[in-house]
């Protein structure tokens, strides 16, 4: 029997999806694996640990009779790792726990990400299988907690953990760990992954989007449903600013995926904006200089978005598989304005910006992705009337030609936990349906698995949870052939 002192499990959303709607649903069970988690594992096994990363959603896509149950009996391990990063695997990661449990009752069940960081009390309260949770940052305080484990030692100095006492308290250690610097850590090591050579070829197959290659820490802008925003992370993990990796270590990584994974295109997991711009020039003129030759799907997270760097980026990467994507959400400026006012003063995309940003695309040649919401904050009728009204245009403009890269995307959303929606959803005008853990659990069991992968959890005061579902189904159906001209990666 192999053994492990650590083995990772990334969750399903569910543990058995209906098979018969496998290929409607294979996509919002999401195979991607947080990029930290690689890190974090890589950490350990420098550290001298075994470890072993498990992709549920993965091994169920290459077996579907594959059994968590019949796997674990192969394998002895001390600690196990879930990460409830995404909400969306709130009732996966439950289960898993479970399992585990029921299986190994003396392995020690850990969970840690974003979701579990904001849930960390209730989690403890109402799940027994679950014994501790890393908060924020996980790699130094994970090894932390298995040296302890390993020996012996009590649990009060693991940074960012919250456990269950011996007294069966809930003990809550401080958030003392931050990364200073990301050039330490190792987000590729995808070799410890089970199936490591089917990960990024069949996830992107199935997602249809590029894998994600860790740029950075943090954020600086306060998005209205988004709980990776600057405050959010604040709260979450004592971030206080953003950390970007050395462009040579990004290289490196790039390198690496490519030769070894052939990989095609990458998603920067950062976003550009005025204050990174010089950032991402130097990190493009090395790819150049390197000549790696790679596709890569950036995304816009504020404006303006120069013709300088559309020249750059169209010099760097190959133009079948990249694209620019940017999420105005609407083109209503009244709403960006009351937004800009009450939770981010940057949330400003001017629709002449916006045409500038088409116009450049069309220059260059390069996809150009413009993510619209149907059901945003403070939209009325006449709002979502304009946006469907631009996305028709852009499609009898763009639509018919793959001269003309530009693709109008439509998604509902989800109010992500430690949002400013979520936090206030009363300011944002909309009702907010479920915010304890308990809920949210039940809420992603029951949820429809659907094309879209995220499932809505708010009305506004003009739209129902329904009416935002098909209304965002409509628009992007009504401008799928923009979709259809320029490929069908939804990055
Ligand atoms: S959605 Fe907004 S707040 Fe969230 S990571 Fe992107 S830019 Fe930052």
């Amino acid at each position: 029997m192999k053994s492990f002192d650590v083995i990772f499990i990334h969750p399903p959303r569910v543990l058995n999806p209906d098979h018969k709607k496998r290929a409607k649903t294979v996509r919002s069970v999401y195979l991607f694996i947080p990029m930290g988690i690689f890190a974090i594992a890589d950490t350990l096994e420098r550290e001298g640990f075994g470890v072993k990363i498990v992709n549920y959603p993965l091994e169920r896509y290459l077996n579907p009779n594959w059994s968590l149950k019949d796997y674990l009996r192969t394998i002895d391990f001390k600690i196990c790792g879930i990460d409830l990063h995404w909400i969306h695997n709130a009732h996966g990661a439950i289960e898993i726990a479970r399992i585990v449990k029921e299986e190994k009752p003396n392995v020690k069940v850990i969970l840690g990400g974003f979701s579990a960081s904001y849930f960390h009390t209730q989690i403890l309260k109402y799940y027994r299988s679950i014994d501790g949770i890393i908060r924020g940052e996980g790699e130094i305080p994970l090894l932390k907690y298995v040296q302890n484990i390993n020996q012996n030692h009590p649990l009060d100095s693991v940074p960012n953990f919250s456990y269950r006492n011996s007294s069966n308290h809930i003990k809550t250690n401080p958030l003392s760990y931050t990364a200073k610097t990301l050039d330490n850590l190792n987000f590729t090591n995808v070799s410890l992954l089970k199936n490591a050579k089917h990960y990024f070829e069949d996830c992107s197959k199935v997602m249809g989007i590029s894998v994600n290659l860790p740029i950075g820490r943090g954020c600086p802008f306060n998005c209205p449903f988004c709980g990776g925003g600057q405050r959010a992370l604040q709260n979450l993990s004592g971030r206080d600013k953003v950390i970007l990796r050395s462009p040579e270590k990004v290289i490196d990584d790039i390198t690496f995926i490519k030769d070894t994974y052939k990989v095609q295109s990458l998603f920067f997991g950062h976003g550009a904006y005025p204050a990174n711009l010089k950032y991402w020039k130097t990190l493009f003129g090395l790819i150049q200089k390197e000549k790696l030759d790679i596709g890569a799907d950036l995304e816009i997270w504020r404006l303006p978005f120069p013709k300088e760097m559309w020249k750059i980026f169209s010099k760097t990467f190959s133009r079948r598989y990249s694209s620019v994507g940017i999420s105005p959400r609407t083109l209503s400026s009244k709403v960006h304005q009351k937004i800009a006012k009450i939770c981010d003063p940057t949330f400003k995309f001017p629709e002449n910006q916006i045409e500038d940003l088409i116009k450049n695309a069309n220059l260059f040649r390069r996809t150009l992705r413009i993510w619209l919401t149907v059901g945003f904050p403070f939209q009325t009728r006449l709002d979502v009337q304009k946006d469907f009204n631009f996305g028709v245009k852009c499609m009898l403009k763009y639509g018919r030609t793959i001269l003309k890269p530009i693709t109008i995307m439509s998604e509902p959303y989800h109010i992500f936990p430690g949002s400013p929606a979520f936090e206030s959803p009363k300011i944002f005008d909309i009702n907010l349906k479920y915010n304890s853990f308990p809920q949210l659990e039940r809420f992603f069991k029951q949820a429809k698995m659907s094309f879209f992968y995220n499932a809505i959890n708010y009305d506004t005061k003009i739209l129902s949870q329904t009416s935002i579902r098909t209304l965002n189904m409509l628009l992007f159906l009504s401008t799928a052939l923009t979709l259809m001209t320029t490929g069908s990666k939804f990055s």
